[in-house]
C-alpha cells in the first residue's frame, strides 16, 4: 500500500488543479499555489501561495522523531491515585495460579484493585476460568464475563444462546463480553450475508440480559478512519499500513454509520438491557456524539479503554465531559499491557502538558492531562464499575 501511496499524492494535487507555476529566482525551488490550495507532494508552504521542497531528502514518518525542547512540570504516574477497576481486562489464560499471580504482581504495582476478565468466552472455558479463581487466593481480585458465539445466527440460535447464557449467569459471570468487533463488522450467517448487529433473531438475547439483570460490554465497529480510505490524509495512516486486516474500507464493506446506526437500534429496541459500550462507543474524537448517545439511551454507560489517544488531545473538552458524565464512564484498558496503564493515570490525574503517549501507531501526537477531582476519579477508576457490575461494596 505504501507504495501506491505516493503517486496517489501527485494524483492528488493534480486533481485539485494545483500547477508548478515557477521557480522564484536563481537557487529557489519554489512552487507557486493559487490561493486555498494545497502545496503539491513533497514541498511546504514557505510565504503564502508559495511551495518548497527541503534539500535534504525528508525522512519517513517512521523515522522523523523530534526530542521536544518544552520544559515543563512532569508528573509521571505509576499508580492509580485510587484503587481501580479495570473493567476492559484481556489478561490471556487464568486457568493456572501462575498465571493467576503473575497478573496479580503486576496489578499491584498499578494500584489495580480489580480485574474484569472480558475474554467472551462461554462454556468449559469459562468453567476452567471461573475454578481456578475461586481457588486462588487472589479471587477477590478478578470478575468473569461470559460470552456469546455469534455464528451459526439462525433457527434454534436463540435458544440455545439464552440457555448458555443462563448457564453462565449460574456460574458467576458478572456480564457478558466483550461482544468482539467482529460481530457486525464481518460475522456471518449461514447464508453467507453479514450478521446485523440489528438482526431481530438476537432479540431474544438482549431481552434475556435484561431479564437476568447482567450487562452487555459490547465493541461495535471501530476508529471511524478504519472505513476511509488509506491515503494520505488518513490520520491512522500508519496503523492501517501496519495491520492490513483493520482496513474496513472496501468496496462492499459495512461503513461505520452503518454499524453505530444498526448499535443504536439495538440501544433503543432494548431500553431495559445495560449496555457499556467499550472504547466510548468509538465516539471519543467527536465528544459531542458520545454525549449524544449517553443523552439519548440511560441504558447505556461507556468505558474509556483504547481511546486515550483521543482523551488526551482535548483534555478540556474531555474534562468537561467526565465532570457531566460522571456516573456513566468506567475505566478501562483492553490490551494487558502492564507498563502501558501508568499514561491513562497520568492523563486523568495530572495537568501535565505535551507528553509522549505509547504507541505511535495510534497517535503521531502528544497528550495533556484532564486534572481530573478525585470524586470523579474515583467513580471512573472503580465506583461506577462496582454499581454496573453489581460487584458489591468494597472489600
Ligand atoms: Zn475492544
Amino acid at each position: 500500500m505504501r507504495s501506491f501511496a505516493l503517486p496517489l499524492g501527485a494524483a492528488f494535487a493534480l486533481a485539485l488543479g494545483i500547477v508548478a507555476v515557477s521557480a522564484q529566482g536563481p537557487g529557489m525551488r519554489g512552487t507557486r499555489v493559487e490561493p486555498g490550495q494545497p502545496c503539491p507532494a513533497g514541498t511546504t508552504e514557505v510565504r503564502p501561495g508559495s511551495c518548497q521542497a527541503p534539500d535534504q531528502p525528508a525522512p519517513s514518518i517512521l523515522d522523523y522523531r523530534p526530542r521536544s525542547t518544552l520544559v515543563t512540570p512532569q508528573h509521571p504516574v505509576p499508580r492509580a491515585k485510587f484503587p481501580a477497576i479495570d473493567v476492559h481486562g484481556h489478561p490471556g489464560s487464568l486457568t493456572s495460579a501462575d498465571a493467576i499471580n503473575r497478573v496479580v504482581a503486576e496489578m499491584d504495582k498499578l494500584n489495580l484493585a480489580m480485574m474484569i476478565v472480558a475474554e467472551n468466552v462461554s462454556g468449559d472455558r469459562l468453567t476452567q476460568t471461573l475454578a481456578a479463581l475461586a481457588a486462588s487466593p487472589h479471587k477477590d481480585r478478578f470478575r468473569v464475563m461470559g460470552g456469546v458465539d455469534f455464528r451459526n445466527v439462525g433457527p434454534g440460535w436463540a435458544e440455545r444462546a439464552v440457555a448458555q447464557l443462563e448457564a453462565d449467569v449460574k456460574a458467576g459471570i458478572v456480564g457478558v463480553g466483550e461482544i468482539p468487533k467482529q460481530f457486525g463488522l464481518n460475522t456471518r450467517k449461514p447464508d453467507g450475508s453479514r450478521l446485523k448487529v440489528d438482526d431481530p433473531a438476537l432479540d431474544p438475547l438482549w431481552a434475556a440480559f435484561a431479564r437476568l439483570d447482567i450487562p452487555v460490554f459490547i465493541h461495535t465497529a471501530e476508529p471511524q478512519e478504519f472505513f476511509q480510505p488509506l491515503d494520505y490524509t488518513n490520520e491512522r495512516w500508519l496503523e492501517l499500513s501496519l495491520f492490513a486486516n483493520r482496513r474496513n474500507n472496501q468496496p462492499g464493506q459495512v461503513s461505520f454509520e452503518e454499524l453505530i446506526t444498526e448499535r443504536n437500534n439495538v440501544f433503543r429496541k432494548h431500553p431495559k438491557t445495560r449496555f457499556i459500550a467499550a472504547h466510548f462507543g468509538w465516539h471519543a474524537n467527536d465528544l459531542a456524539r458520545a454525549a449524544k448517545m449517553l443523552d439519548d439511551f440511560p441504558n447505556v454507560s461507556i468505558e474509556a479503554g483504547a481511546v486515550l489517544y483521543d482523551l488526551g488531545r482535548q483534555p478540556r473538552t474531555a474534562r468537561a465531559f467526565f465532570v457531566k458524565y460522571q456516573d456513566r464512564i468506567m475505566f478501562g484498558k483492553d490490551s494487558f499491557q502492564p507498563n502501558e496503564y501508568p499514561y491513562y493515570w497520568r492523563v486523568f490525574e495530572t495537568e501535565d502538558e505535551y507528553f509522549d503517549y505509547y504507541r505511535d501507531y495510534h497517535a503521531f501526537w502528544k497528550l495533556y492531562g484532564m486534572g481530573l477531582p478525585d470524586d470523579v476519579l474515583r467513580k471512573v477508576y472503580a465506583e461506577n464499575a462496582r454499581k454496573t457490575l453489581r460487584l458489591g461494596p468494597k472489600s
